[in-house]
């Protein structure tokens, strides 16, 4: 499964802020540095970077020290680099543009506030918060329009109003596609999961025995082998030590038989107690000698609550000729034959019988 879930996302983020913390407040000390060295007295930027600097040095030593408390520590974080930035525009724009012609170098840090914003909180909290700021900032700007009415600082200010809306706007229904793709990948994910086990369901294992089906028609001399397989007597482990019991065995089972499997070979759970390895580039003795390693590790393996339990197997190849039915019934009639031989025993189509 490739979707994130909620843990899995909160400590990538801590893992990012981690790294993005004390970047920060690195750049914000060069910062201020050039500032001290260029710049004439700006009252703002006097207050706004070593202010910066202190949240950037708080946040390093939350994310590191304090886990518990980044929630609050982005909350925090966002609202006042969110006062902050605006404090800063409304101070260019009635103090500095007019004469200097532009807004100044702190506008090219505001989309990495707002990428933080839209990357940190859902789209609606994002939208709504991005939205007052700009509204401030709008509003702030929109009083001072007609003074600089027919100067360059007119157009400057319109231009900036224009381009943060089509970023937000963007970021917006970027963040929407994302989610709806992330969305339709775990609902893919879980559509083709086996819960219990987490191995590919029925209906991914019918897909993969079709594609493995269209190859062999495509290149006659591909080899693919089926191992169908059942637990024997598995309801009497649940009449006697209980359904939870058998689901852990389930699981157990299913583990086992992994180790046993190479890259080009597929476990599923068909179904119940039953399952299916589809195993590409064997023929139908290779994949008969992994039923037999398979079964003999079962055999021997000490179930955790019930002890020993043994399994049955049926292999075919897949033919040329074959369409998904005939394939797997073929399969499942070596199975009933080695069920019906006492079980413990792997049955090709061959009916070749490997072990007792
Ligand atoms: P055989 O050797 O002939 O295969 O006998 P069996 O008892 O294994 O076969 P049967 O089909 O009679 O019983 C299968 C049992 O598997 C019945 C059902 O309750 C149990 N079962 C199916 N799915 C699950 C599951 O997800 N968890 C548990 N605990 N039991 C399950
Ligand atoms: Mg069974
Ligand atoms: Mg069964």
């Amino acid at each position: 499964m490739s979707g994130l879930n909620g843990n899995s996302f909160e400590s990538l983020k801590l893992k990012l802020y981690k790294i993005i913390s004390p970047i920060l407040m690195a750049f914000m000390i060069v910062g201020w540095y050039l500032e001290q060295q260029t710049a004439g007295y700006d009252p703002v930027n006097n207050f706004m970077i070593p202010g910066l600097i202190s949240l950037f040095l708080i946040s390093t030593a939350v994310v590191y020290l304090r886990e518990q408390w980044v929630p609050y520590l982005e909350r925090v974080v966002l609202l006042i680099m969110c006062v902050l930035s605006a404090l800063k525009f409304t101070y260019v724009v009635y103090n500095e543009l007019e004469y200097t012609m532009t807004l100044g170098k702190f506008v090219f840090w505001l989309p990495l506030f707002y990428i933080f914003l839209f990357f940190v909180f859902d789209n609606k909290f994002a939208i709504s918060f991005s939205a007052l700021t700009f509204l401030w900032v709008l509003i702030s700007g929109l009083i001072k329009l007609p003074d600089l009415m027919g100067t360059e600082a007119a157009g400057i200010l319109v231009h900036y109003y224009l381009a943060g809306l089509t970023f937000l706007l963007t970021l917006f229904y970027l963040q929407t596609i994302k989610k709806a793709f992330i969305r339709s990948e775990v609902l893919e994910a879980l559509a083709n999961t086996d819960y219990l086990t987490s191995l590919p369901n029925r209906r991914k294992m019918d897909n993969i025995i079709m594609e493995a089906l269209n190859k062999k028609h495509q290149d006659k001399k591909r080899k693919t082998a089926l191992i169908y397989l059942d637990i024997d007597y598995f309801k009497k482990i649940n009449d006697q030590y209980g359904h939870s019991a058998g689901d852990h065995v389930l699981k157990e089972f299913s583990e086992i038989i992994q180790t046993f499997l190479k890259a080009d070979d597929v476990l599923g759970r068909w179904g119940g107690e039953e399952f299916i390895i589809v195993s590409n580039k064997k023929d139908i003795n290779q994949a008969s000698l992994l039923a037999e390693e398979i079964r003999s590790s079962v055999s021997t393996h000490f179930f955790e609550h019930v002890g020993h339990i043994t399994c049955s197997f049926g292999v075919t190849e897949i033919r040329e000729d074959d369409t998904l039915d005939r394939a797997l019934s073929r399969a499942d009639s070596s199975l009933y034959m080695a069920k019906h031989n006492g079980r413990n025993q792997v049955i090709s189509d061959s009916k070749q019988i490997l072990s007792m």
